[in-house]
């Protein structure tokens, strides 16, 4: 295993403890997801074996092939990050331990509908853009979809999850999401989790009270382009 992979680690995590310091924040409420996507299956490995429990995946495909090439791997837990389509509801629930991308009553429906067992615990994805083509429910939304989902018993809300827009300060961002988060529990009052915070900007999320991080390059290296 290389020793740039654990180093890289190791500063993020300094890193996430720094920020959590100057919050005011406990560590114990913060946890750190690698997304891990585009990189091969060994990588997951390597970082199970330096104590990564949570893993973050954006395609559906590549997250079902990697949970079972490595399902031997123990608890290790799957986020899917990405787009969810209705027609892949079934795998994406099949794989994921937490969705963070519900962002449309459609797809919750969909994930609902095949649904057994334990319930699966999502997140709603808010879009803090102005393009409507984003993904995410606009803010103005959240709370009409938070109680149609709170409603389908084979799924539960745990709060939150945005990507910060390119184009803003990140800081100011959040501040949405923090207040979508406060209305999403004025409707779910235990949906306590707020997904945000990259490579970029997980000091600024930290700092207004993300609970999951999901933090790529910074501890993988760059992403193997893929066509
Ligand atoms: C790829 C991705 C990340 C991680 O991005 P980095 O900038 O590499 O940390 C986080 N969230 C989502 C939704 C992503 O698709």
């Amino acid at each position: 295993m290389s020793s740039a992979l654990a180093d890289r680690l190791a500063d993020v995590d300094a890193r996430i403890a720094d920020a959590a310091r100057a919050a005011g924040r406990d560590l114990a409420g913060i946890t750190r997801i690698v997304v891990t996507k585009f990189h091969p299956a060994s990588l997951v490995r390597d970082l199970h074996a330096l104590g990564v429990r949570d893993v973050g995946e954006n395609r559906q495909q590549e997250l079902t092939a990697k949970r079972d090439e490595l399902a031997s791997l123990p608890d290790l837990r799957w986020h899917f990050i990405g787009q969810a389509q209705t027609n892949k509801a079934r795998a994406v629930r099949a794989a994921a331990d937490v969705v963070h991308s519900v962002d449309r009553s459609r797809i919750a429906d969909a994930l609902d509908a095949v649904g057994s067992g334990d319930p699966l615990d999502v997140l709603l994805q808010v879009n803090l853009t102005d393009d409507t083509g984003r993904g995410g429910v606009a803010p103005a939304e959240v709370e009409a979809l938070a109680a149609h989902v709170a409603g389908l018993a084979s799924l539960r809300v745990r709060g939150v999850m945005a990507v910060a827009p390119l184009d803003e300060d990140p800081a100011h961002a959040f501040e949405r999401l923090r207040r979508s988060a406060d209305v999403v529990r004025t409707v779910v009052p235990e949906a306590t989790w707020i997904s945000a915070g990259m490579t970029g900007d997980f000091p600024e999320a930290i700092a207004m009270g993300a609970t999951h991080l999901r933090i790529g390059s910074a501890i993988t290296g760059p992403r193997p382009v893929r066509g």
